[in-house]
This record gives structure tokens, C-alpha cells and sequence, in this order.
């Protein structure tokens, strides 16, 4: 190590992070600091203690008066040097600078302001509505908050503030007059967990089985495992008895679940179960609640936290256990830089926190798989579902027959026909209408010709100038006047939305009441936990809805489900579009046939033929893996090598061009033998967002480190180099 200078913060807070102080490496000391470590500096007058955030071999300062670090404080070691020494494994895998890191991992501090920990609901529907009917005109204030709260159960009292726009004089004037009840968080949980008792669960031979081999496999080896397990297996029971062990060990646990899983059935699961030790973190939560959560944690007053990917940095002194749930999902992935995998980053956390790590998921994502079959991670699996729950029968449908019958319907005659018997017992349906790769490829309606590139093998996006382009590698061709493959003249993008799925429902079945969830209905703070409250009340026989109607919701009176346009999301243009259709299509059809009564699935599709289709309709995932991982295999896609996207955007498409020429050609210097098989620039998916031109060069090699260095490299070459000003460049690593 030649590094000779440290840049240390001496509190943690969002300042402390924009002005790091400066101090020299004294040479006795060279092989203890390290990022993360845990100093004590000569502060003005006094010896305070701070952390190493960075290490630098320059430093602008009058190198005569910067000062010596006095002493490693090591047997100190404190959970925010284990976080900055994560932070510190981010910045160099995931790139961009320290503090965007340190920004992620540590718990910065905020004033809280009390109010936005307290919640606010109707102490009784009718009394209030009648009491709204009384108020005058100059109370509409109050009005609206009762409205707000008729609809949604209960809300932050900061959140009700700010979007009714009312003063907290209104707020205690209601509950003055006995119409609404605030409490706290804590009470909050209290009332649930009064609320819905739950018997305590026996676990199955099966679920027991998986328990004991995951203890032993973490009683030797503590390797991270995956467990697969069908929908309604009773995972989260098996994280609970894992849980259980933790907290005996006096340890303490991080469980990671997709935001829209955190449903009041979960959390009142958790509760039951876990009782005060458990807490509970979402996006909702101001930044004061979310700092108070972490305090919390850090005290030792919460031993459980769950929530969504940035509970992992929960800074719980002895860490136990880490649970990522659905752990194939793409929330995980960090959209902001640095552009962290929550999977990845919690298998670095454990390592240094010494913890157990538990991924969870019935469609594992391929890279998981993959890692078991190196025999990096352990694998375990539940096969039956709970009780009497039996998998749904699964139909494929042919939709250029239903085209040839003359069935010009969105719905095959399959789909209408169990839809009406469906309905006339009494029992809803679901119909998920997939949109992803909605955006532009290009199919023929009588054959089921796809365009695809034929040096990527992933399909074609239509752009507005009418051609045909890869965007991985920039191929393109002028659009298609007729097939190919047939001749038809019907080729060309689809589009279909789901409100024109709910129109067609009304259309051809009188009298059905529906409800639509997707990106716009769901668009107010609560909606989808409003919608999915008011479908599982029976308010409507079929829910409509794109993907996010698929995720761990349980509705036992469901016994069909249709998936329309199955094929969609094979065709995007992205390596990795088979997996996320085995994925939505497994999630929905296991959507079917959650209670008692027996469930069909119906899968409306152009392609047939296709075998992800078959794969995911039978749950064969042994088979949809093989054939998966042999693709990825051929073409050197992650997990089999790493992929490194280098992301670039500018307001002037002329300067991101040249720019982007510049870097390629930057590469090409760098790697004369090609080893980094750089495709690209091309335009990104999405060419164009809020006015800034998008463009993205990939870099593919066996080895991730190699991917490292190049990034670090091409970062140092734009840092020197002028021309970049007006081009933000960004990395994704295993895109
Ligand atoms: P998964 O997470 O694998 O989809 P869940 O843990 O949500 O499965 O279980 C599905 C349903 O079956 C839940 O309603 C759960 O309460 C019930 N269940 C599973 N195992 C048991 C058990 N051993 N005893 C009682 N209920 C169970
Ligand atoms: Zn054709
Ligand atoms: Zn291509």
C-alpha cells in the first residue's frame, strides 16, 4: 500500500460527508488504516475520533502542516466502520465517487419532527361521514381530510398535512371531536397486531426438513443459501424459524422484500410473530422516521428490520441473518449510482459482518442458480404448496388460431368460456396483461415472426424513424413492409394497454365489475393497497393489471387467471427477457388457486412454441435453467461472464456521439485484442427521457475484475480529458 493520505469524517452527518478533513498516514500506521477504520486525530485543540472514508496518495494541502493520524483504534470496531469499509467495496465495484457510497450506506442524520411518526384514522366510517355532511363551507379543510382517510384506513399525519394542505390545528380539532384517532407508530402496530389474531403455525414435515438442513449447512459452512419454493410453500415461515434462531443467538436480523410485498398481511405476520422486536421500513417514510428506524435498530431497541433494498445498511451492531425474498427481483437493483445489486452488497455485508445470508424466491433468478451450481451458494427447495392449495392447471392458447377462427376478440374462446363459468360461480378472475418490452419490437400477427439482430440474438426496437435497431450493438434495418418469414402484411409493434382490456370486458360481459391496476391508477400514495383492499372485499370479479398485480398477493376466491399477450416480454431487447418471462409468468399463474377451490391459468400467446412459455406453465425451472444458462453461455452473458454498461447521456445528441466515439475509441487503445468485446455505442432502450439523448457502449469479460479495471480507467480518462462537461457517464455492472 502507497497510499499516504486519508480523508476522514469526524460525525456522521451529510456535511461531514461534502467536507472531509485531510490527515497524513504516519508510516508505523501504513498497515493498519484501511477505509472504514476507526482513528483518532488531533482536532484543533482536542484528540477526537473519526472514520477513514478514503485513501489518496496526494493531497492538496501544505503537506508541512497537514497532521498525523495518532492512532487505528482497532478492537474498536464499530458497525459504521463495517458499513464505510461496505461502502468502500461498493464504490470500487459499482463506481462513482465515495460519497455517493457513503450517501448509501450510512445512516445520515435529519431533525425529526414528531409528527411524521404519528398516524392518523377514522375512529368510526359513519359517524364521520356524517359528520362531514354537517360541516360548512369554510371547513372544506376538514372535509378533505376525512375523505383522504375514509379512503386509505390510515395515513402520516405529516403526509395528510401536505397533501390536503391543512394546518395541524385541523388535524386536532377532528380528534378533539372524536372523529379521527392519532397515535404513534408503535401503537399503530399495536392495533394490527390486536386486531387479527393468528393462530401459531405447526410447520410442515417439508418446511422442518428445509430448516434443519439450512442450520446445518450454516453450522459448518456459512455459505449463502438459496431456497426455491413454489408459490405458497411456506417460505416465509422458514425465514421465521431462522429468524427465531437469530434472535436466540442475541443477533439480530435484515429481512429484504420487494416494497409492494409489504402488505398489512405480511406485516401483521411479522408482528404476530416477532411482537416489538420487529420494524418495518418503506419509501413512504419521511427522512427523520426513516433516521429514527436506523437509531433504533443501532440501539438495540428493534431487533428485525424489514423493508425494501436500503433496509440492508440497517446498522444493527451484531448482525445474524440476512433474508432477501424474491430475491429474482428487480427492485434489487439499484437504479441510482452507485448502481448496487442488493444481492451482491448483502453478500459482502454478511461476509464482513460474519452473518448468514437466506435468498428466497419460486423463480430464481438465473445468476442465483448459477452460483449454487458452482457451489458458491447452498441450495434448498419446497415443492408443495400449504394444505390443500394445489398448482393451478395451466393452458397454453394459440392466438393466430383464435386470428384464423375469425375470433377478433383480445380474449380466446378458452379465456371467455372460463371467464363466464368463473362468474357464475361466484368466484373472481385476474387477467394480467404483460407489458414489458412493450416499447416498439415488431411481430407478425400470422406467423409470429420476430425481428431479431442477428448478432446479439435479442430482438429489434422500432424507433419513431420507422427503423429497426439493437441496442446493444447499434445494427439496424429499415422497418418491414411485409413478413419474411410469410408474407403477411400484418407485421408490426403492438399495443394494447390495460385500460382497454377493462373496456373490452365491459363490452362482452354485461354487467362485470372490474377494477384496473396499473402504473396511473396506482399513481396516489396508497392506491394499490387501496385496490388490492377493495378486490379482496369482492368489490369486482376481475382485476386488470400489468405486471404488478402478479406479486404475492393472495386472494383464496381467485380460480382463474389469464395472462394476455404472454409473448411480450420475450421479445425485449435485453439479454435476460426469457428469465423475466419464466418469472411473470410462473408469479401469475400461481395466482390461481390459492384457497381451497382448484385454479386454472390461461396463457394467451403468439408464440406456442416458444419454450420459456412451456417451461414456466409446467413450473419446470430444472429445464428453463439448462436451457437459460447454455444461451448465456454462448454468448458470454452474466452470470456466465460479466457485463459492463457504460452509460452515457447529454442534452445535444451531437456532443454525446462524439463523446461516446471518443470513449469506444478510448477502449479500443486500451484493449487492442478486443478482449473486452466492446459493442456499441447504441442508443439505450429508452433513446431518449425529459430531453437527454441516451447511449450506452457494453463491455463483456469472464472475469468481473478485469470489467473493474477498465471502469477505472475510462473514469480516469474522462476525468483528465476535456469534452466531458456536458456528458454524464454512468456504470452498470451486470446489467
Ligand atoms: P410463500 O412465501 O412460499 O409463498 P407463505 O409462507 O406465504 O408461502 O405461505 C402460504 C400460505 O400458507 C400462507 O397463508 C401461510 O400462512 C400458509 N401456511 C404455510 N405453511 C403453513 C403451516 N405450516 N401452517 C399453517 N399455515 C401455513
Ligand atoms: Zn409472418
Ligand atoms: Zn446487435
Amino acid at each position: 500500500m502507497n497510499e499516504l493520505y486519508a480523508d476522514i469524517i469526524v460525525d456522521i452527518s451529510v456535511q461531514a460527508l461534502d467536507r472531509p478533513f485531510s490527515y497524513h498516514i504516519p508510516d508505523v500506521l501504513r498497515d493498519s488504516v484501511g477505509v472504514g477504520s476507526l482513528v483518532t486525530i488531533p482536532f484543533g485543540p482536542r484528540m477526537v475520533r473519526g472514520y477513514v472514508i478514503r485513501l489518496k496518495d496526494s493531497c492538496d494541502y501544505d503537506p508541512d502542516k497537514i497532521k498525523d493520524i495518532a492512532a487505528v483504534l482497532t478492537d474498536e470496531e464499530t458497525v459504521e466502520a463495517r458499513l464505510i469499509a461496505l461502502a468502500g467495496w461498493m464504490c470500487r465495484t459499482y463506481g462513482g465517487v465515495m460519497a455517493q457510497s457513503l450517501r448509501t450506506v450510512l445512516p445520515l442524520g435529519k431533525k425529526v419532527n414528531p409528527l411524521t411518526i404519528r398516524r392518523a384514522t377514522i375512529t368510526d366510517r359513519n359517524m364521520a361521514i356524517y359528520y362531514k355532511g354537517r360541516l360548512g363551507k369554510r371547513q372544506q379543510g376538514r372535509a378533505r381530510v376525512i375523505d383522504s382517510l375514509l379512503e386509505h384506513d390510515d395515513r402520516l399525519v405529516a403526509d395528510l398535512m401536505k397533501e390536503q394542505n391543512v394546518s395541524i390545528e385541523i388535524i386536532r380539532g377532528l380528534e378533539k371531536d372524536g372523529i379521527i384517532c392519532v397515535m404513534t407508530q408503535e401503537n399503530y402496530r399495536k392495533v394490527i397486531e390486536e386486531a387479527e389474531a393468528l393462530p401459531p403455525d405447526v410447520l410442515t414435515g417439508e418446511q422442518s426438513m428445509a430448516v434443519r438442513k439450512i442450520r446445518t449447512e450454516w453450522s459448518t459452512k456459512n455459505r449463502p443459501v438459496l431456497l426455491k419454493g413454489i408459490t405458497g410453500s411456506g417460505k416465509t415461515l422458514v425465514y421465521m424459524e431462522l429468524i427465531a434462531d437469530t434472535l436466540a443467538e442475541g443477533k439480530q436480523v435484515i429481512m429484504l422484500i420487494p416494497e409492494i410485498a409489504l402488505t398489512r398481511q405480511t406485516v401483521t405476520r411479522f408482528v404476530k410473530r416477532f411482537g416489538e422486536k420487529v420494524s418495518f421500513l418503506h419509501s413512504r417514510l419521511s427522512e427523520g422516521e426513516r433516521y429514527d428506524q436506523m437509531k433504533a435498530a443501532k440501539r438495540g431497541d428493534v431487533s428485525i428490520m424489514v423493508g425494501p433494498r436500503s433496509a440492508l445498511f440497517t446498522p444493527f451492531t451484531k448482525l445474524g441473518l440476512i433474508i432477501i425474498d424474491e430475491e429474482h427481483e428487480e427492485t434489487y437493483r439499484s437504479e441510482m449510482t452507485p448502481r448496487y445489486h442488493a444481492r451482491e452488497t448483502a453478500e459482502k455485508r454478511a461476509e464482513i459482518e460474519g452473518a448468514h445470508l437466506l435468498l428466497g424466491s419460486a423463480t430464481p433468478s438465473i445468476t442465483s442458480a448459477y452460483r449454487v451450481w458452482e457451489g458458491r451458494y447452498a441450495g434448498e427447495s419446497l415443492t408443495q404448496r400449504y394444505g390443500s392449495a394445489m398448482l393451478p392447471k395451466t393452458l397454453i392458447v394459440d392466438m393466430r388460431e383464435e386470428a384464423a377462427k375469425g375470433n377478433r376478440s383480445m380474449f380466446s374462446e378458452e379465456l371467455s368460456g372460463r371467464l363466464r363459468a368463473c362468474l357464475d360461480r361466484g368466484e373472481q378472475a385476474m387477467l394480467f396483461l404483460n407489458r414489458r418490452g412493450y416499447a416498439g419490437f415488431v411481430t407478425c400477427r400470422s406467423c409470429g415472426f420476430v425481428a431479431k439482430c442477428p448478432h446479439c440474438d435479442v430482438s429489434l426496437t422500432r424507433h419513431a424513424n420507422g427503423k429497426l435497431i439493437c441496442h446493444y450493438c447499434g445494427y439496424e434495418i429499415p422497418e418491414y413492409m411485409e413478413c419474411p418469414e410469410c408474407k403477411s402484411r400484418h407485421i408490426g409493434g403492438i399495443s394494447v394497454g390495460t385500460q382497454q382490456v377493462e373496456e373490452a370486458l365491459r363490452k362482452e360481459f354485461a354487467g362485470i365489475r372490474t377494477l384496473r391496476m396499473d402504473f396511473d391508477s396506482t399513481r396516489g400514495k396508497e392506491g394499490h393497497g387501496r385496490i388490492l383492499r377493495e378486490f379482496g372485499r369482492g368489490d369486482a370479479d376481475v382485476l386488470v393489471g400489468t405486471q404488478m398485480i402478479v406479486k404475492g398477493h393472495d386472494f383464496p376466491n381467485v380460480t382463474l387467471v389469464g395472462v394476455l399477450m404472454a409473448d411480450l416480454s420475450l421479445n425485449e431487447s435485453d439479454y435476460r427477457s426469457q428469465e423475466r418471462t419464466y418469472q411473470l409468468i410462473t408469479q401469475a399463474v400461481g395466482r390461481a388457486g390459492r384457497g381451497t377451490k382448484p385454479g386454472t391459468a390461461v396463457i394467451q400467446t403468439y408464440q406456442p412454441e416458444n419454450s420459456t412459455l412451456r417451461y414456466a406453465a409446467a413450473q419446470s425451472y430444472g429445464p428453463f435453467y439448462r436451457e437459460e444458462i447454455a444461451y448465456r453461455k454462448i454468448m458470454r452473458y452474466p452470470p456466465v461472464g460479466g457485463l459492463l454498461a457504460i452509460l452515457g447521456s447529454a442534452a445535444s445528441e451531437e456532443l454525446l456521439t462524439v463523446g461516446m466515439g471518443y470513449i469506444r475509441k478510448y477502449i479500443d487503445i486500451i484493449d487492442k485484442r478486443g478482449a473486452l468485446a466492446a459493442i456499441g455505442p447504441a442508443p439505450q432502450t429508452v433513446g431518449k427521457i425529459r430531453d437527454r439523448f441516451r447511449q450506452v457502449i457494453y463491455l463483456r469479460h469472464k472475469e468481473i475484475e478485469n470489467l473493474i479495471r477498465a471502469r477505472h480507467m475510462i473514469e480516469e480518462y474522462i476525468r483528465i480529458n476535456s469534452g466531458f462537461e456536458e456528458i454524464r457517464i454512468e456504470f452498470d455492472i451486470n446489467v
